[in-house]
C-alpha cells in the first residue's frame, strides 16, 4: 500500500490524501485550503477509482464541485445534502449533479482491490466518519476530523475499542496539537454555558453559530428551553434541523414546541426565492413550515424580546439589534475565535462587529469540534499502530513528543507500507 497526502501535512485544512494498492487509488477527502489559497484536485483525477468524503466541511470537501462525474463520489447522504443546501443558500446558488454512493459506519465495501469500513465519527458535523482501509494485508485508518467532547462522544469511546490493534498507520489529525480548547471543554458545558448566559439576560439574547453544528443547535434548543426560551432559527437553519432528522429524531425540529421559525419579512425573502426555485429538493419542507404553526414575524421579536433565544447568521442578529435601540443584549458568540482577530485570513468583520455594542455583552461559548492532545493520545494508545502520520495540523513536528512511531510527511511524498 502507498500512502502519499497531496495537501494537508503542513495545514489545518485542503486535505487530499491518496492510498493506492495494486493500481486502485482511492483519494481520501477533496478540500479546499482554509485560507482560500488556490488549490486543485490531482491533475490525473480521472486515474482513480473513488473519492471518500469524510464530512461537510468544505476543508475536506470543497473541490468536489470540479470532479468529473464519472469518478466514483462516496459522501454520507445526510452530509452531501448539508453541502447541495449550503451552496444553494450561501453560496452558487445551484445544486451539483453529482450521484454519491452512500456511506453507512460499519458497512465494508470494496473499491478495485482496497476494502474501505467507514467508522462514525464525534464531530462539529454530524454524519461524519473516519476510513479503515485494508489491502495486501496491510491495514490503516484515516481519521479525518474528530473529538471526543461532542454529544456523541460514545463514538469515541467505540473506535478505540473496536478498530484493529497494531494496525500498520494510523492518519492522524491534530488540528488541537497546540491549541487549548477554551474554557468550555465539551459539548455539555457549552449548554451550561449558555444556560447560565440566557439566565442573566432580561433583554434579547442572540446567538451565532453555524447552522450545520448540530451539536450546537441541541445545545442552544435544550439551554433556551431550560431558561424558559423560545429558540428561533432562519429558514436555511430550519431546513438543516429538517435534513438531521435523518440522524436522530432527537434534533429539534420546526414542528417542536419551543421552536419558532423566522419566515418573513426582510430575512426570509431570500431564503424563500432559494427554496421555491428548487422546490423538488426541499419536497414538503414550505408546507411543513407553513402547517407547523411556528412561523414568527420580526415585530414578534420586537414586541418580546425577553422570550427569545435568536440564532442568526452575524448579518442578520446585527440588522435585528439594530431595530431594537435601548433594549439590553447578550450576544453568544459560539463558533472559533480565530474568526474575530483581524489581520487573518479567517477574519470576519460582520461577527467581530458584534463585539463592542452599546448595551450589550458579548460571550464567546464554544467548544473545539477536535480532539484535545489527550485524546489523541487516548486513541493512539488504544490502537498501538506501527506509525503515526500527522496531518491536518500546523505542527506535525510535534507529534513525536507525544507518540511513539511517527513518519512525518511532506506534502506529494510517498510512503510505502
Ligand atoms: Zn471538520
Amino acid at each position: 500500500m502507498r500512502i502519499t497526502i497531496h495537501r494537508g501535512t503542513n495545514e489545518i485544512g485542503g486535505s487530499c490524501v491518496e492510498v493506492e494498492y495494486n493500481g486502485t487509488r482511492l483519494l481520501l477527502d477533496a478540500g479546499t485550503p482554509l485560507d482560500d489559497s488556490p488549490a486543485a484536485l490531482p491533475a490525473d483525477i480521472d486515474a482513480y477509482a473513488g473519492v471518500l468524503i469524510s464530512h461537510s466541511h468544505q476543508d475536506h470537501y470543497g473541490l468536489v464541485e470540479r470532479l468529473p462525474e464519472d469518478v466514483p463520489l462516496y459522501m454520507g447522504k445526510v452530509a452531501w445534502q448539508f453541502a447541495q443546501s449550503l451552496r444553494l443558500f450561501t453560496k452558487t446558488g445551484d445544486l451539483l449533479t453529482h450521484n454519491p454512493i452512500p456511506l453507512e459506519a460499519g458497512k465494508t465495501f470494496r473499491v478495485g482491490d482496497i476494502s474501505v469500513t467507514p467508522y462514525l465519527a464525534d464531530h462539529s458535523s454530524p454524519d461524519a466518519f473516519g476510513f479503515l482501509l485494508e489491502a495486501g494485508g496491510r491495514v490503516v485508518y484515516y481519521t479525518g476530523d474528530f473529538r471526543a467532547h461532542g454529544r456523541k462522544s460514545k463514538t469515541f469511546d467505540y473506535l478505540c475499542s473496536r478498530l484493529p490493534r497494531k494496525m500498520d498507520a494510523i492518519l492522524l489529525e491534530g488540528t488541537m496539537m497546540d491549541r487549548g480548547n477554551s474554557a468550555f471543554a465539551s459539548e455539555r458545558e457549552v449548554e451550561e454555558g449558555m444556560v447560565e448566559a440566557i439566565r442573566a439576560e432580561s433583554g434579547i439574547v442572540c446567538l451565532n453559530c453555524s447552522a450545520q453544528n448540530i451539536d450546537r443547535m441541541v445545545s442552544a434548543f435544550r439551554a433556551a428551553k431550560r431558561s424558559g426560551r423560545i429558540l428561533v432559527v432562519d429558514i436555511y437553519t430550519a431546513w438543516i434541523l429538517r435534513l438531521a432528522q435523518q440522524l436522530s429524531a432527537n434534533i429539534p425540529d420546526i414542528n417542536w414546541d419551543g421552536m419558532r421559525v423566522l419566515s418573513h419579512n426582510r430575512p426570509a425573502a431570500g431564503y424563500y426565492r432559494n427554496v421555491k426555485e428548487h422546490a423538488e429538493f426541499f419536497g414538503g419542507f414550505l408546507q411543513d413550515l407553513y402547517n407547523s404553526g411556528n412561523e414568527l414575524w420580526v415585530q414578534n421579536l420586537v414586541d418580546s424580546p425577553s422570550k427569545y433565544l435568536i440564532k442568526l447568521s452575524d448579518y442578520w442578529l446585527a440588522d435585528i439589534l439594530d431595530r431594537l435601540p435601548g433594549i439590553s443584549s447578550t450576544i453568544i458568540y459560539s463558533q472559533w475565535a480565530g474568526y474575530l482577530e483581524e489581520g487573518t485570513p479567517q477574519y470576519n468583520a460582520k461577527a467581530a462587529s458584534l463585539k463592542g455594542r452599546e448595551n450589550s455583552t458579548f460571550r464567546l461559548i464554544h467548544t473545539s469540534g477536535h480532539a484535545v492532545r489527550e485524546d489523541l493520545m487516548r486513541l493512539v494508545g488504544s490502537v498501538e499502530p506501527q506509525t503515526v502520520i500527522p496531518l491536518h495540523t500546523e505542527h506535525k513536528n510535534a507529534y513525536a513528543e507525544y507518540f511513539p512511531n511517527v513518519h512525518v510527511l511532506d506534502d506529494g511524498e510517498v510512503f510505502e507500507l
